[in-house]
């Protein structure tokens, strides 16, 4: 049984590593999801005048209901998607709880007036500030049922916006735990709410009347949406999927680089929009650099996720399984090799698949260009830098990378070259779980930011204000215009642009 039921009115939730059934929610209707926007669009004008350090303190409150509760909600998360316990607290709710400190503490500052006065217009000041949207819509994927929608809900709050949520239809168990916590907190009514649903409950969102919509998940579901939203000029983020190539050099740290590329495909199942799903590794270490890794992966502790003792769990739903068999089969067929793993693991009782590494891949396979999403990390080894470059912007996503060298300045040298919303130098996938740095995707991979004060930006309207100093008259450019004030025009132009008095603008 699958957590998906389009067809009726519930959506139901499956422990992956049991296939035991957790709990199951009515699907919101269109017109339930639209009342949920109106309850929010009527909370959302005194949400949104309250001061920074007010809504600083809900978003603290939050925090420490968080932080009071984690162990139940580590509980729910680890069950409903099969990660590690481990992977909960360090991925998910650690992170969170990072977050909401970040923008409670330095969403006013990043968000205060700025004001400036306009080089040639002397007399001209100007003022730029931000207002919150209204009515954000958010809708989330599973991979990350806790920190992805609960990151864009927490920044979303603090613009001053009221948010609707809808969770992923294969996890709607975390969804409804995020929803539990910031009523916990003591949000007033409508401030945020969250409708339960799959696809059909995300489409009725947005055509709803929201203001923007931040959708994280797939490039198909994506571009439906984005085609969705242009009908009506609706604002929309966009995050979306990778296929994050690794690209090892000659000279990096040898076992610092075995350990991260082995976490960075296997964390969270592989299932990481960031995750490694490609590895290129130079011909003069590469032999070394794969029987390594291999050894490191065979060590991997595959089973149901719980204590300790489990490093990687099962895949999140049996979709997902589907597709990391299929795309492991298609490379075989075409003359891919197995080092290790390669098989499901139906004898476990969930959606379990060794961790698996291949190598003589290449570029026709679906491991190499479409996301795989699971605990699969293809090899290829190439001749040089130059190679691997080439081989990592060969791809319609962009959202992150990875270099790994002994030299920093080396690493930012190829990360100039790399087409990707975000290049880390000797590490992988992290950098979502730093509220301050900004993660978004070029190609294919996306639209707009989250995190760090670009992704706040994104909750805001923009308002420039502009004002006189010193009230005059008339302006020089106004009616009715004379030889006089053009001549004295053609003047200035001389003296700014020919005599170059004014170099800059
Ligand atoms: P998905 O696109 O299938 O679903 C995501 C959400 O969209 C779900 O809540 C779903 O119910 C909803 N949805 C489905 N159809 C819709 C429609 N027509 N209109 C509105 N909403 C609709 O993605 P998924 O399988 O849940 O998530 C995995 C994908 O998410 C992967 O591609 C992964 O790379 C990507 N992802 C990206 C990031 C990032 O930050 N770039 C982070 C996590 C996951």
């Amino acid at each position: 049984m699958t957590a998906t039921v389009t067809d009726t009115p519930e959506i139901i939730s499956i422990n992956p590593a049991t296939l035991e059934e957790l709990g199951r929610f009515p699907a919101a209707s269109v017109a339930e999801v639209e009342t949920a926007v109106a309850r929010a669009r009527e909370a959302q004008p005194a949400w949104g005048a309250l001061s920074y350090r007010n809504r600083a303190r809900y978003i603290l409150k939050a925090r420490q209901e968080l932080y009071n509760r984690q162990d139940e909600i580590i509980d729910i998360i680890s069950s409903e998607t099969g990660k590690p316990p481990f992977e909960a607290l360090s991925t998910e709710v650690f992170p969170i709880a990072d977050l909401m400190s970040y923008f409670a503490a330095k969403t006013e500052r990043l968000l205060r007036d700025e004001r400036f006065l306009l080089s040639v217009f002397r007399n001209k000041r100007s003022q730029i500030s931000y207002e919150p949207l209204g009515v954000v819509g958010i809708i989330s994927p599973w991979n990350f049922p806790f920190a992805i929608p609960t990151g864009e809900v927490v920044m979303a709050l603090m613009a001053g916006n009221s948010v609707v949520l809808k969770p992923s239809e294969r996890s709607p168990l975390v969804g409804d735990r995020v929803k539990r916590l910031f009523a916990a907190a003591g949000f007033p009514e409508g401030v945020f709410e969250v409708v339960q649903g799959d696809g059909a409950t995300g489409a009725a969102l947005v055509e709803s009347a929201v203001d923007k919509i931040f959708f994280t998940g797939s490039v198909r579901t994506g571009k439906r949406i984005a085609e969705s939203a242009a009908k009506r000029l609706l604002p929309v983020v966009l995050e979306l999927g990778g296929k994050d190539p690794m690209i090892v050099c000659e000279d990096a740290l040898f076992e610092r680089t075995v350990k991260g590329a082995v976490w960075g495909a296997f964390a969270n199942c592989g299932q990481v929009c960031a995750s490694v799903e490609r590895l290129y590794v130079v011909e003069p270490v590469a032999e070394k650099f794969i029987s390594a890794v291999v050894e490191e992966v065979k060590r991997l502790r595959l089973g149901p996720p719980s204590g300790c003792e489990t490093d990687i769990g099962p895949l999140a739903n049996e979709h997902q399984l589907n597709i990391v068999c299929d795309h492991v089969a298609d490379a075989v067929a075409s003359g891919a090799r197995v080092l290790t793993g390669g098989r499901k693991r139906e004898d476990l009782g969930g959606y379990f698949f060794e961790p698996t590494v291949l190598v003589d891949v290449n570029d026709s396979m679906k491991v190499m260009n479409e996301e795989t999403f699971g605990p699969v990390l293809p090899i290829m080894v190439v001749k040089d830098e130059e190679e691997a470059i080439r081989e990592a912007n060969n791809t319609r996503y962009g959202l992150l990378a990875s270099v790994w060298t002994a030299s920093n300045e080396r690493g930012r040298r190829i990360a100039r070259r790399i087409e990707a919303g975000t290049v880390i130098i000797n590490d992988a996938v992290y950098t979502h779980g730093a509220a301050q740095t900004p993660w978004f995707g070029v190609k294919e991979s996306g639209l707009g930011v989250t995190h760090g004060q670009a992704g706040l930006l994104e909750f805001v309207r923009m308002k420039h204000v502009n004002w006189d100093l010193l009230p005059m008259k008339s302006n020089w450019w106004w009616f009715p215009y004379s030889e006089r004030w053009y001549s004295r025009f053609k003047t200035l132009m001389k003296v700014l642009y020919r005599w170059g008095l004014k170099k800059i603008a």
